[in-house]
């Protein structure tokens, strides 16, 4: 295929050749030869496909079957919204992006008044958490059960409330037929939309039976697919490529940086780069320490890196470990932080600007379903760092639109390597309407024209 007339790193007028799946020729003015497909860019910005690089693909499938909370305002609204779900329901009712700050506490007792004797569990917004009804609890035999995270009264009763145990959840409330292959196109064909042509699915945990299901759904046509995955996982799928070992910090069982430099260590050991989790200061903290402790290999990533602590960038810097943040977050939630995280840490929220000051490498995600799926939303954000009320978050922190666009063409696992369309680089491509620097002026999905994959 010859693409024409395209913008390259912002030299206009340039063609360029893509066979067997490569980029095998660029340059002005290339001959079209017999019989070969042409696209004129007419003068659009031709980029490397985007890599969403934090992304959960089961969740984000079961997210478009459920009511979004993440929006209620008042528990009088939550109410309402789950009420009229359970009407509407025929099997589960199902909610994400619950929150405490605007919805209210929730429990069993709450839930069984909103939906009686529909089995109903719902979402809390940062995926950690499931709160489910009397009728959900009896379903899935929690009183019974023995798996961690199952929140109990004094009485030893379930509240209602379940910590991390979603993979116990699922096999209690899955449909005879596995819905998720047939839903992955959908979510393909969404990423196609945004121009994305690479996703890095960081799900903890991964068992074999996951990532067959991932396989059994995947096509070539949708974006490449690296699954993080914990050692000791088989590695040889077809289509798929394994990406590092995803561990979860969480306040509640915070580990010593001592006994998470040993996690660490024995992950390294078996061949696999860790990517860790660290939406708190604490959890950073304790990172950043056990890597010191445990020594880093590349490959070694920082999800999200909600709060980083001064002289904490530097730290980073020195660890040569990549952080893959969130921008979209602060468009998404950046209210709620406003009225949850104390003053000083306000400024700490989600930084690129320092981190890439400090010589770190920075990659971005949407972390969909729990932000916004929309890449070009996160580069927007990155770029005013405005909440949806309008308050700018951290103003030092903002970067220009093409750096803000450049973290979604960074490598996080092989040493920051920034992606180009040059010679022997994949043909995945991403076609705007336009040149760049129109482009970046406002930021959007809606440039995007054309993905081309392979
Ligand atoms: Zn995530």
């Amino acid at each position: 295929m010859l693409i024409r007339r395209a913008e390259v790193d912002g030299i206009d007028g340039i063609d360029v050749r893509i066979g067997g799946g490569r980029v095998v020729e660029v340059g002005a003015g290339l001959a079209r030869r017999n019989g070969e497909p042409t696209v004129n860019a007419r003068g659009g910005a031709l980029l490397p496909g985007l890599h969403d690089h934090h992304v959960h693909l089961r969740a984000w499938a079961a997210a478009r079957s459920s009511v979004r909370l993440a929006d209620v305002r008042t528990p009088a609204e939550f109410d309402r919204q789950v009420r009229d779900a359970a009407a509407r329901a025929d099997g589960w009712v199902r909610g994400v992006g619950w929150h405490e700050s605007t919805a209210g506490d929730l429990d069993r007792h709450r839930l069984d008044a909103l939906t009686g004797d529909r089995p109903t569990r719902i979402q809390h917004r940062t995926g950690a958490l499931w709160v489910l009804n009397s009728a959900a609890l009896a379903r899935t035999g929690a009183a019974g059960s023995t798996v961690d995270g199952i929140e109990r009264d004094p009485a030893g009763e379930p509240t209602g409330r379940l910590w991390r145990a979603d993979d116990w959840l699922r096999e209690r409330t899955a449909p005879a037929r596995d819905p998720f292959p047939a839903t992955l196109a959908a979510l393909a064909a969404e990423a196609t939309r945004f121009g994305v042509t690479r996703w890095t699915d960081a799900t903890p945990g991964r068992s074999d039976a996951e990532t067959d299901a991932l396989a059994a759904g995947w096509s070539a046509r949708y974006p490449e697919l690296v699954v993080m995955s914990p050692p000791g996982t088989r590695t040889d799928v077809p289509g798929l490529r394994r990406g590092p070992h995803k561990i979860v910090l969480d306040d509640r069982t915070l580990p010593s940086p001592g006994e998470l430099a040993a996690i660490i260590g024995e992950s390294h050991a078996a061949g696999s780069p860790v990517a860790v989790h660290c939406v708190t200061a604490e959890q950073l903290v304790t990172f950043v320490a056990a890597l010191e402790e445990a020594g880093p290999v590349r490959g070694d990533r920082v999800e999200h890196a909600g709060i980083v602590p001064p002289g904490h960038a530097a730290r980073l810097a020195a660890l040569r470990v990549a952080v893959v943040t969130n921008p979209g977050f602060l468009a998404d939630r950046g209210d709620a932080y406003l009225r949850d995280v104390p003053a000083p840490e306000r400024d700490w929220l989600y930084p690129v600007r320092s981190l890439l000051d400090a010589g770190v490498t920075v990659a971005a995600a949407t972390d969909v379903p729990f932000g916004p799926a929309d890449p070009w939303v996160a580069v927007a954000a990155a770029t005013t760092r405005r909440t949806g009320s309008g308050v700018v978050l951290g103003p030092d922190e903002r970067v220009s639109p093409a750096t803000a666009l450049a973290l979604f063409l960074t490598d996080p696992d092989h040493g920051g390597h920034r992606r180009r369309v040059a010679v022997g680089q994949p043909g995945d491509l991403c076609l705007l309407h336009t040149p760049l620097a129109v482009a970046l002026a406002e930021p959007s999905a809606e440039q995007v024209r054309a993905v081309l994959r392979d």
